[in-house]
């Protein structure tokens, strides 16, 4: 089903679209700056315990554990699956 796309594609959605920027005004999930850092609400356990790294473009859950690209932060804040959620990210962006 991932071969629907390529590979370079998913690495630019991946790498090109700021995650902190995708969470706080694409998303709108709930995020705050706290102590100078990025805090998002966890769409898994609706927990502020959160941060993103810029040089990794992830963002993270220090509650749950989880690690988020824009793939997976599309995919657990609207409920889509893969497919829908790199669909949605082709759409808000301009990446080819
Ligand atoms: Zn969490």
């Amino acid at each position: 089903m991932t071969q629907r796309y390529s590979k370079i594609l998913l690495w630019k959605l991946r790498n090109s679209i700021s995650i902190e920027m995708l969470i706080a005004d694409i998303l709108k999930q709930p995020s705050k700056i706290s102590e100078g850092y990025f805090r998002f609400l966890c769409p898994i356990c609706s927990e502020f315990n959160t941060a993103i790294n810029p040089k990794t473009n992830l963002a993270r859950c220090f509650g749950c554990g989880k690690n988020f690209n824009p793939i997976d932060i599309v995919m657990s804040t609207k409920m889509f699956s893969f497919t829908q959620s790199v669909d949605y990210l082709l759409e808000i962006s301009n990446v080819k």
